[in-house]
C-alpha cells in the first residue's frame, strides 16, 4: 500500500461541517474510490495516459446516467411512490452537484447504467435493509485504446420491518443513499446524514453539506487527475541532423 499518494484525497474525507444536534459530522469516503484513484495515478505516472484518464472518468460516470427501473412485486396503487423516490433522487443530487450530472429514466428492459429494483422482501446477507447497491467501475482494454465503464444494480425495499408500505420519502432517502455510494460516499453512523442509518420518521431529502463537499472533492480531484495526466504525456521528436550540419 503506499500511502503517502492517499494523502490528498484522505484528507477530503474528513470534510467538517456543522451539522444537526450542535455537534460536527463528517462525510467518509469509501475505501474503493480511494484506491480507484490510485490505480489512476500509477497509470499516469507510467506514462499511460488514456488509462489514466479513463480510471478517473469511470469514477466521475459520465455527466449523463441513464436508470431503469423494474418495479417487482410492487404493488400497483405503490408505483407512483417508487416513482416519486427515484425522481427525487435524481433531483438531490442534481441540485447537490450543481447539475454537471444529469439523470434520467429509460424503459425497463432497455441499456441503462443504473438498474433498480424495487421488492417487497429486499434483504442482503439474510438481513433486512432498506437497499442496498451493487457497482461496477473498470478499465476495459478495447482495440480502440481503454474504455471506462461503470454499472451499478440498486435494491429497494418497498416495506419496514413492521410490514407497513415504504412511502415515497423514506424510499427516495434510501435512493439518494444508494447514489452516495455510487458517487463515492461510504457509510457513517450518525441518523442525519444521507449515508447514515434509515429513520423511517424522518427520512432526509438531501445529502448534508459535509456529504455534498466530500462528493465534489472527488470529482474535482478526477478532474485534476485527467489534466495531470494530460500534460505529463506531451510528444517532442528530436530529429537528426543533415550531413553533419545542424538543421535549423
Ligand atoms: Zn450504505
Amino acid at each position: 500500500m503506499v500511502h503517502s499518494r492517499f494523502a490528498s484525497i484522505a484528507l477530503i474525507g474528513f470534510v467538517v461541517a456543522t451539522s444537526y444536534a450542535g455537534y460536527t459530522a463528517r462525510a467518509a469516503i469509501h475505501p474503493s474510490v480511494t484506491k480507484h484513484l490510485d490505480n489512476a495515478r500509477i497509470q499516469a505516472q507510467l506514462g499511460k495516459t488514456d488509462e489514466a484518464v479513463s480510471y478517473a472518468q469511470a469514477m466521475l460516470m459520465g455527466n449523463h446516467i441513464t436508470v431503469s427501473v423494474d418495479y417487482g412485486d410492487t404493488p400497483v396503487a405503490q408505483m407512483p411512490a417508487c416513482d416519486e423516490a427515484v425522481k427525487g433522487a435524481f433531483d438531490m443530487w442534481e441540485t447537490a452537484l450543481d447539475h454537471e450530472v444529469t439523470f434520467s429514466r429509460v424503459s425497463h428492459g432497455e441499456k441503462s447504467d443504473v438498474k433498480i429494483k424495487f421488492d417487497q422482501h429486499t434483504k442482503l446477507n439474510n438481513q433486512i435493509v432498506s437497499g442496498y447497491i451493487n457497482w461496477s467501475r473498470t478499465v476495459e482494454e478495447t482495440t480502440e485504446g481503454p474504455k471506462p465503464h461503470f454499472s451499478a444494480d440498486v435494491f429497494l425495499r418497498t416495506t419496514d420491518p413492521a410490514g407497513n408500505k415504504m412511502t415515497g420519502k423514506t424510499m427516495r432517502h434510501t435512493c439518494g443513499h444508494e447514489f452516495g455510494h455510487m458517487f463515492g460516499l461510504d457509510d457513517v453512523k450518525e441518523v442525519g446524514m444521507l449515508m447514515g442509518p434509515l429513520d423511517i420518521r424522518h427520512p432526509l431529502t438531501k445529502p448534508t453539506e459535509a456529504e455534498v463537499d466530500t462528493v465534489k472533492a472527488i470529482r474535482e480531484e478526477c478532474h485534476n487527475l485527467i489534466v495531470t495526466a494530460k500534460i505529463g504525456s506531451g510528444t517532442h521528436a528530436e530529429h537528426f541532423a543533415e550531413n553533419g550540419h545542424d538543421r535549423d
